[in-house]
């Protein structure tokens, strides 16, 4: 927000008090939505590089203010990750994740779709992070293959050890690990060997620069990095056709961005378009 007047120690104190008071609004907010249901759950397409068919879903979050109506998660999300609060919310997401893929399962019997959910990296390392996330499948009777878990860089090397045993626990049963916005942390090649991981998806940053001979060298590096480590790859942010070429050209494997599809609500999600085969 713009401000104008008043003197430095003023503007000082104003961007702290409004600051500090908004941050706990959007907590209380927040846990009151948590609790209400004042959430709701949009998908993005992820698509075969190759095809251009749906190959899996991403699951992002929303926040539907009475007030405000609905909210984007980088207003919400870094304040929810500062407190305990993105562990109920990572829940609310888990449980209406796994409630879907169930729904689609009964719709569609032949349905196997896999979708993919953020869990921020303060959850990564709590003690119950794999009963979290097992436990809706298990509710559900839902195939752990069907989930995928994306977490960024960052909050992998944060807490690297326990990161690293909440991840092989839960791909030890089936649930598939992408590291999100990779390029943008410092994961090194010692890591990518010992974490359990499938999939590597390229931050938006790289993609938006794709016209650079520097992130295209930088992403045909990921992707031949990925490739020997036997992952998927997965660009962000593809706009517009000519990025989805150059970037199957540099051989990425799968692509995500609003060229191919808008996020929308997963309510609408269902029917044949659930029943999709992933390579
Ligand atoms: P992310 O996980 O990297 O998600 C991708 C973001 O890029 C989404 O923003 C998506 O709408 C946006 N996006 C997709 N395609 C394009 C494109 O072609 N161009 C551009 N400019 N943007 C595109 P969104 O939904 O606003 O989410 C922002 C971030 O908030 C996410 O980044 C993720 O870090 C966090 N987030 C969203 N949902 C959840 C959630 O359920 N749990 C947690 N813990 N974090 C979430
Ligand atoms: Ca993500
Ligand atoms: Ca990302
Ligand atoms: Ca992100």
């Amino acid at each position: 927000a713009k401000r104008s007047g008043g003197g430095r120690t003023r503007f000082c104190d104003d961007a702290l008090r409004t600051g500090l008071a908004s941050r706990s609004a959007v907590e209380r907010g927040l846990a009151r939505a948590i609790e209400e249901d004042h959430l709701v759950l949009y998908v993005q397409h992820i698509v075969d590089a190759r095809t251009e068919e749906l190959a899996a879903f991403e699951a992002l979050v929303r926040w539907i203010d009475p007030g405000r109506g609905l909210v984007p998660p980088d207003e919400f999300i870094p304040v929810a990750e500062a407190s305990d609060l993105i562990v109920a919310l990572d829940r609310w997401v888990l449980r209406n994740a796994v409630d879907n893929l169930a729904r689609w399962s009964a719709e569609h019997p032949a349905s196997a779709v896999p979708l993919s959910v953020n869990v921020s990296g303060r959850h990564l390392a709590h003690p119950q992070l794999v009963e979290h996330v097992l436990e809706p499948l298990r509710r559900h009777g839902v195939d752990p293959r069907r989930l995928t878990v994306e977490v960024t860089e960052t909050a992998l090397l944060d807490d690297l050890a326990s990161a690293a045993t909440h991840l092989s626990a839960l791909r030890e049963v089936g649930v598939r690990i992408a590291i999100d916005d990779f390029g943008t942390g410092y994961t090194s090649l010692a890591h990518l060997r010992a974490l359990p991981v499938d999939i590597l998806k390229i931050d938006r940053s790289f993609v938006a620069n794709l016209r650079h001979d520097d992130e295209r060298t930088l992403i045909r590096m990921i992707v031949e990095l990925g490739h020997l480590f036997g992952l998927e790859v997965v660009a962000e942010g593809v706009e517009t056709a000519t990025d989805a070429r150059e970037l199957l050209l540099l051989g990425v494997d799968a692509l995500q961005g609003f060229h191919f599809s808008r996020p929308h609500p997963i309510a609408d999600v269902g029917g044949s378009e659930t029943r999709v085969v992933a390579q």
